[in-house]
């Protein structure tokens, strides 16, 4: 019989619901458990495929092409187990699916309505996950209880025990113990209504997960217990871990959690095996190199824009035994101070994925300043093609160069749509989506980083190299080094002459792991480390980074 968890979260939003789910699920698997993760969105987009990174943060892509939540990034990245369509559902997605069977005629004569047919179809998306040769599945609710929103997911939760068991369900609750400075002590009054709020609906949950900057001490751990209904360890404190995130699912350990669940599940397990994270927090703890890598983005502060591809670079540096200090740059800065004053003194240039023109000759700036200051540069998607809008214009001399994107009747357009995409209309799902095969060059840089000569990358764009520009690239010095096995699309771009360039029009950042990072993201910043090290050091000084 397949277990169930439900994380829900209470108080506030942004207290790491997703980061405490996939240590949840880590967890398991390192007891020997085989898990599922779930994310259900209770905002009406059919995906966030079509919302601002502003709104919404990056958009994850999975192997089968669907665009999902950020937080199935952290799932994918401490868990093994699959991700697929299956694994993220929103609002919009259940209520289309129930539309499109009422209009097909599936209820005729009733009244379709929240309760059953909305819950129902919620319980259908649960227990599909379930089905797979799976012990446990962790189903988290986004957005915070008390929101309009959630109340069809937790009222579908609710209902879940009368199906599986409440022997085979759990349900586990994230609340905030804020610390009030002028009355110095911790404030439990809010995890209390948010867990009255649950009990309202008719869920009372089993373990209460409290995320707090300051120690809760005995007498409010009894406290909060005695008033939400629980036994006092099932109050787990998760207190602000400053130095890594990887600290999160250890200091869950030492408080016990994991055995608490496998006690109520009634999961009997080895000991959870932990080594690798020790491993990882021993490497962050005891760093042989320090470098800075510039990632140059459009989003003021970039907010979770760029998740992945700082969490790859954190990876490529446990890798390395490095620590990375990541300058976060606005192109359009770039565009109004000029390079150098920008990217001076970085060891590394990253430019990652994007859309839409603001910022892009900031973007086209930086390749440029790395490729002639023999700075290691890593593009990504939107990054390849500023790589080869660049090249065209700085090298070849193809003054107008640009993408069709930004500049629709460009005389040189070195980046153009996609064929497939000419005739497409709608908006969501629709661009060159998920895992697609690449064939290598052995001798290239990405055939000695990947040692392989066919790799599989996620993919999410409109446009493409053009390859009426091909042979005036490659008759020019840039290598095209990785393309699809028909060779029809150009899938890495290379300069040979420089010490490290590369620029992939896929998103390798969605397959890095904590445990094993991305080869193309180690090779970057191996190079990066080379490149510190060659540095005099007065150079290192005066430029050292904010
Ligand atoms: N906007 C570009 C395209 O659609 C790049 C997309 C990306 O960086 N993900 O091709």
């Amino acid at each position: 019989m397949t277990k169930h968890i439900f994380v829900t979260g209470g108080v506030v939003s942004s207290i790491g619901k997703g980061l405490t789910s996939a240590s949840i699920g880590m967890l398991l698997e390192a007891r020997g458990l085989r898990v599922r993760m779930q994310k259900l969105d209770p905002y009406i987009n059919v995906d966030p495929g079509t919302m601002s990174p502003y709104q919404h943060g990056e958009v994850y892509v999975l192997d089968d092409g669907s665009e999902t939540d950020l937080d199935l990034g952290h799932y994918e990245r401490f868990t093994n187990g699959p991700l697929t369509r299956d694994s993220n559902y929103t609002t919009g997605q259940i209520y289309l699916s129930v539309i499109e069977k009422e209009r097909k005629g599936a209820f005729l004569g009733k009244t379709v309505q929240v309760i059953p047919h909305i819950t129902d179809e919620i319980k259908s998306v649960i227990r599909k996950v379930g089905e797979q040769d799976v012990d446990v599945v962790i189903t988290e609710i986004g957005g915070t209880v008390g929101d309009i929103e959630s109340l069809p997911f937790l009222e579908a939760i609710r209902q879940y025990p009368l199906i599986a068991g409440r022997e085979n369900c759990l349900y586990i609750h994230l609340t905030l113990v804020p610390y009030l400075k002028a009355a110095g002590e911790l404030k439990t009054k809010p995890t209390q209504h948010s867990v009255g709020q649950l009990r309202q609906i008719g869920i009372q949950p089993d373990i209460l997960i409290c995320r707090c900057e300051q120690p809760i001490s005995r007498d409010e751990r009894d406290k909060i217990a005695l008033f939400c209904n629980l036994a006092p360890q099932a109050v787990i404190e998760e207190r602000d871990k400053d130095f890594s995130i990887y600290e999160v699912p250890l200091s869950l350990v030492s408080n016990g959690l994991d055995e608490q669940i496998c006690e109520r599940l009634k999961l009997s397990t080895q000991a959870p095996d932990l080594e690798p994270y020790n491993d990882i927090l021993h490497r962050l703890r005891n760093p042989q190199h320090e470098i800075s890598i510039a990632v140059v983005g459009k989003y003021a502060e970039h907010k979770d824009a760029y998740k992945s591809i700082y969490e790859a670079l954190d990876h490529a540096g446990i890798h390395h035994h490095a620590q990375i200090r990541i300058g976060r740059i606005l192109s359009s800065d770039i565009e109004n101070e000029g390079p150098e004053c920008l990217l001076g003194g970085y060891d590394g240039i990253l430019v990652p994925g994007g859309f839409g023109e603001r910022g892009i000759e900031g973007k086209v700036q930086a390749v440029r300043y790395a490729r002639e200051k023999n700075i290691p540069f890593f593009g990504i998607c939107l990054g390849m093609q500023c790589a080869v809008i660049e090249y065209g214009r700085n090298v070849i001399g193809l003054k107008n160069a640009h993408s069709t994107e930004f500049e629709k009747n460009t005389d040189r357009p070195v980046i153009c749509l996609l064929d497939e995409q000419h005739e497409i209309t709608h908006k969501g799902g629709t661009m060159r989506l998920g895992s697609q095969p690449a064939k290598l060059i052995p001798e290239s840089l990405a055939g000695q980083a990947y040692q392989r000569e066919e790799v599989h990358e996620r993919h999410r764009h409109r446009y493409e190299f053009n390859n009426r520009y091909r042979q005036q690239f490659t008759a020019n010095g840039m290598l095209f080094s990785g393309t699809s096995p028909d060779k029809a699309l150009v899938e890495i771009v290379e300069i040979p002459e420089h010490p490290w360039f590369l620029a992939v029009q896929f998103h390798p950042e969605f397959k890095s792991k904590p445990t094993q990072s991305h080869p193309l993201f180690a090779g970057f910043v191996g190079a990066a480390i080379q490149r510190r090290k060659q540095r005099p050091k007065k150079m290192v000084d005066n430029k050292q980074p904010a």
